[in-house]
């Protein structure tokens, strides 16, 4: 945690409204900081904690376990922000379901939940928009705006109430490791009981692969698990599809993974969106068998699902069963993604958001 850089370490003065603090992003630390500095008990910021996140209340005045006293210098210095639901669709031929989030200053970010038996899966955005430019991506091709807060994360979650959530992935706009800090207090917030109580091992960060960011990833004490959107078997395919593969190619990239696997002691998945003749061969699948041989991990393939003005195509069921064939017996561990939301806009790779 970067204290210098956080809202609740600066001098806090009650002063008039524009220069509240908004709570909502803020973790223990920082809570305690903020109660020490208006001379209360630094263990009141479990219960400030608790009410913010594992409760979801967003008026002063509903914190019943804080004195009164408490809650009126609060509320002199503070407020808690939310993101505003601005659309809700639903779609029509499976479970899941798109929410548009109006952020503070306007910009918006899309938000997807899913369900499968007793799964509910909630996929958060990180940025507003993403600046990798992957060719294929929808969020890609919009640009980048910036980076979403902690709270704006976490806040994806708390806005849509209590919707029995059991799984969380970062796989919505944007490049979660390219918004480290935030990211990473967003989903300590989710992991803790006294925020969203949400397992670690239930919780999946997608990257498109930043190694520096990978490595610093396996330092943290954290569980949760790891996806690389590989989506190609060689570096030529790869840096067509993804630009960040000339900055980082395959094989740092892996040295990365594998030293995530080697000082975590878990498994990756390696997503692949399987492209029509881009990345679908019976020779790109013996290459990428080549490529992650006695790497750890399981392989997620995700069908491509196509983006209005981009000129990818998806393969036909039979085409994509064959690709998968060869990877068998090499790579036994392969699923096989079926998209969610594709009438909406809601599957992999269909976010964006027009301002
Ligand atoms: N930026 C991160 C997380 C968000 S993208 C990342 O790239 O991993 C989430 C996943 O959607 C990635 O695996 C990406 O490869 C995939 N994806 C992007 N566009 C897609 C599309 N049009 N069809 C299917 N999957 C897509
Ligand atoms: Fe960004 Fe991921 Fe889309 Fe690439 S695939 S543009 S990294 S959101």
């Amino acid at each position: 945690m970067d204290r210098k850089k956080s809202p609740a370490a600066k001098a806090i003065t009650p002063t008039d409204s524009a220069e509240k603090i908004n709570l909502k992003g803020l973790w223990i630390e920082d809570f305690e900081k903020l109660l020490g500095d208006l001379g209360e008990k630094r263990y009141k910021a479990r219960q400030l904690a608790s009410w913010i996140y594992a409760k979801g209340v967003t008026d002063f005045a509903q914190m019943t376990e804080l004195s009164k006293d408490l809650r009126k210098k609060l509320s002199q210095i503070a407020f808690i922000d939310s993101i505003r639901l601005v659309k809700r669709q639903v779609s029509q031929k499976d479970i899941s379901e798109k929410f548009l989030f109006q952020l503070s200053d306007g910009e918006k970010i899309e938000t997807v939940l899913m369900w499968e038996g007793k799964r509910v899966t909630i996929c958060l955005s990180t940025q507003v928009g993403c600046p990798l430019g992957c060719t294929f991506c929808a969020t890609g091709e919009m640009g980048f705006k910036r980076n979403l807060t902690a709270g704006e994360i976490i806040d994806q979650m708390i806005a849509l109430g209590d919707r029995h959530i059991t799984h969380v992935v970062l796989m919505g706009m944007g490049e979660p490791l390219l918004n480290y800090d935030h990211t990473i207090k967003a989903v300590r917030i989710i992991n803790n009981e006294m925020g969203l109580s949400i397992a670690g091992k239930r919780i999946t960060l997608s990257t498109a692969g930043i190694p520096p960011m990978i490595e610093k990833l396996a330092e943290e004490k954290l569980k949760v698990r790891l996806a690389i959107s590989l989506n190609a078997p060689t570096d030529n395919i790869r840096s067509e599809l993804m630009p960040i593969n000339k900055k980082y190619p395959l094989k740092v990239l892996l040295d990365a993974v594998k030293h995530f696997i080697k000082e975590t002691r878990r498994g990756v998945t390696f997503e692949y969106v399987v492209i029509k003749d881009v990345n679908d061969s019976e020779k790109d699948a013996l290459e990428l068998s080549k490529l992650i041989r006695g790497v750890r991990c399981k392989i997620n393939l995700i069908p491509y699902n196509p983006v209005p003005d981009l000129p990818y195509r998806k393969p036909s069921e039979e085409e994509i069963l064959a690709f998968r064939d060869c990877l068998y017996p090499r790579c036994p561990a392969v699923t096989l993604r079926r998209s969610k939301g594709e009438d909406i806009f809601a599957a992999c790779g269909q976010l964006r958001t027009l301002s």
